[in-house]
């Protein structure tokens, strides 16, 4: 748990936009993110528009299933690695 500040500070970034922070996006959390999660709504962004939100341990599950429900393209990734291109899950 306590890596996780430093791996959030990482710019090693190979998809999407620059993060903007580097604290969970679940509204009032103030955890460090540990994951990504890189999605796009297909409603109303083209398919080079991804969004990224991260997450901590406690809420990238509430996350996931808050965008899987959506049916939104959707990757997860542990921060600090390169997301799959291909968005399988795992
Ligand atoms: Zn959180």
């Amino acid at each position: 748990m306590s890596a996780r500040a430093a791996a959030a500070t990482s710019a090693m970034i190979g998809l999407g936009a620059p993060l903007q922070s580097s604290t969970c996006s679940r509204a009032d959390c103030k955890n460090a993110g540990r994951w990504r999660l890189d999605w796009r709504n297909p409603r109303i962004h083209s398919t080079d528009r991804v969004k990224t939100w991260l997450a901590c341990d406690e809420h990238v599950e509430y996350l996931r299933d808050f965008l899987a429900a959506r049916d939104f393209p959707l990757i997860v990734s542990e921060l600090g690695t390169t997301p799959s291109p291909r968005g399988d899950e795992q």
